[in-house]
Order: C-alpha cells, then structure tokens, then sequence
C-alpha cells in the first residue's frame, strides 16, 4: 500500500497495486503480459502512475523479445 494522488479523489489517497495478465497485441503479436496497476482504496479508480507505466511497456517488450527469439529459434530448428 502507498499513498498516492488521485484525480478522481482530488487528493492523496492510499493506493493498493495488483497485478493483472492482460492481453496485449504488440508489434503484431499477440502476447500476454502482468501489468501492474495502481487503484484508490477510496473511489477503486485506476490511478495512472508513470514509472509503473514505464515499468509494464518494459515487461511488455521484454515478453515480445522472448516470444520472437523462440519463433526464430523455432524456424531455424524446421530449417536444419
Ligand atoms: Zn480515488
């Protein structure tokens, strides 16, 4: 639990994070990644929180290199 400002609150609130696997298509793919959101205890909103933000797209692109390594993999194990 942290404290955190909320736009719906309009003030500091304490917020609870939980992990969802979302689907996410990226770059063409269709992956399945855990994002990590902020909610207000109080009003139960989403609460948009940058770094966290930053830290989801990492996992989103870490997800898309692992899933395109093993396709390549893949194709080159068909091909030899
Ligand atoms: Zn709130």
């Amino acid at each position: 639990m942290s404290l955190m400002y909320c736009p719906n609150c309009k003030k500091e609130t304490n917020a609870t994070r939980r992990i969802c696997v979302k689907a996410l298509p990226y770059k063409g793919l269709p992956l399945k990644v855990a994002q990590k959101y902020d909610y207000c205890d109080e009003c139960g909103e989403y609460i948009f929180d940058e770094e966290l933000d930053k830290e989801n797209w990492e996992k989103v692109e870490q997800e898309y290199q692992r899933r395109t390594k093993c396709d390549s993999l893949r194709q080159y194990l068909k091909r030899h």
